[in-house]
């Protein structure tokens, strides 16, 4: 029956996350387990974003505000974007596939993204669905505007960035990202993923920040709560829209797309400084921390700007993640992501780094892997 599923449906594949803690556990008997799989918030989530949700609880026998007003309102006071360009979403995932619903519409139609870049940019292609074009990264693990802005064709209707960019960390410049903006086809609407904006804008001199270009009128910028405020399983994200396209989305999403605890834990924790600020401290603590682990196994490591790092090992890496697995440490293969030397690992804490550093070098220097 599954020859009922549409054509590009059934060339799609299911999402494969990171391991869940709980499986791993079952698996292989475990105590403790580490999970670095994600990009998840290792210091737990927002405190003020968890009193808020709590409080939300006991009205949940009403439907949420469909338009999340207190939260729009919280962002746009916060960020200083007009509340009309703010549209919410069940993460900010919704709103890549919500872009896709509102702005694709014929087989003709071209996306770019980077290579390797987010996966679910293609799965937006796939769903259309529509022709993708993959611009591979240049030698620094970076998007490659050039290639990108050369990919581009009148029949461009999105281009990705993800800045900094999943798997690699890296970030685009001012710059070149104006070199790029300027470049930009007028059939094309560039979707900034600052997913790790809150890293990036603290680590980064000259980090082109989506707000600054909304008035350019086809830029969009996507932002989250799952990293840095710790709140992944939340599922609450935003977008600075164009009004057009913001109007647009709103068209397209489903009425409640966003519960009434996400709500409220995200119009509450956008002001929690403390928890970002611990956030963000340790966080750059562990990236120079797994900088000097993956330095000691004699991997290359991408200059990241966000809560992970993307590790070149110079040889195949789904055996090291296999026999980091047996050890309880859950990390991210980067077959499964565009690079099967390398690995992916998001920064823990010290005592959880500690832990993986252990297990790295003892896994790396065991002979004959196979
Ligand atoms: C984590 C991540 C997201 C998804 O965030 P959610 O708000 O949890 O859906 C989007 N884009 C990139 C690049 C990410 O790494």
């Amino acid at each position: 029956m599954s020859s009922l599923i549409r054509p590009n449906v059934q060339g799609m594949r299911a999402y494969s996350p990171g391991k869940p803690i709980d499986e791993v556990r079952r698996e292989f008997g475990l105590d403790r387990i580490i999970k670095l799989a994600s990009n998840e918030n290792p210091w737990g989530p927002s405190p003020l974003g968890v009193a808020a949700a709590q409080d939300a609880l006991a009205s949940a026998n009403f439907y949420p505000d469909g338009a999340a007003y207190e939260l729009r309102k919280a962002l746009s006071d916060h960020h200083g974007v007009p509340i009309e360009q703010i549209v919410a979403g069940d993460g900010s995932d919704e709103l890549i596939q919500l872009l896709g619903l509102t702005l694709l519409g014929s087989p003709d139609d071209e996306v770019v993204m980077g290579d390797p870049s987010f996966v679910q940019y293609a799965s937006v292609a796939a769903l259309a669905p529509c022709k993708l074009i993959r611009a591979p990264l240049d030698s620094e693990a970076r998007h490659d505007l050039d290639a990108m802005a050369a990919a581009c064709t009148a029949k461009t209707k999105i281009v990705f960035i993800a800045n900094p960019n999943n798997p690699t960390g890296t970030v685009v410049d001012r710059v070149s990202f104006e070199a790029f903006l300027s470049r930009l086809p007028e059939s094309a609407v560039l979707v900034l993923d600052e997913a790790y904006f809150e890293f990036a804008r603290a680590y980064c001199d000259d980090y082109p920040s989506s707000q600054d270009y909304l008035s350019h009128g086809r830029v969009v910028g996507l932002r989250t709560f799952s990293k840095a405020y710790g709140m992944a399983g939340m599922r609450v994200g935003y977008g600075f829209f164009p009004t057009w396209l913001a109007d647009g989305v709103n068209r397209v999403r489903a009425p409640f797309n966003v519960n009434c605890m996400a709500q409220a834990a995200g119009a509450a924790a956008i002001s929690d400084t403390a928890h970002l600020k611990k956030t963000i401290d340790g966080t750059r603590e562990g990236l120079k921390k797994l900088n000097e682990i993956f330095s000691r196994v004699g991997a290359k490591v991408a200059p990241s700007f966000a809560n992970f790092v993307w590790a070149d090992l110079g040889q195949p890496a789904r055996p090291i993640f296999d026999a980091l697995l047996a050890k309880g440490i859950i990390v991210r293969p980067g077959d499964v992501l565009g690079n099967p030397n390398a690995l992916r690992v998001s920064v823990g804490t010290p005592d959880e780094l500690e832990m993986f550093e252990a297990a790295l070098v003892e896994v790396m220097k065991a002979p004959a892997i196979r």
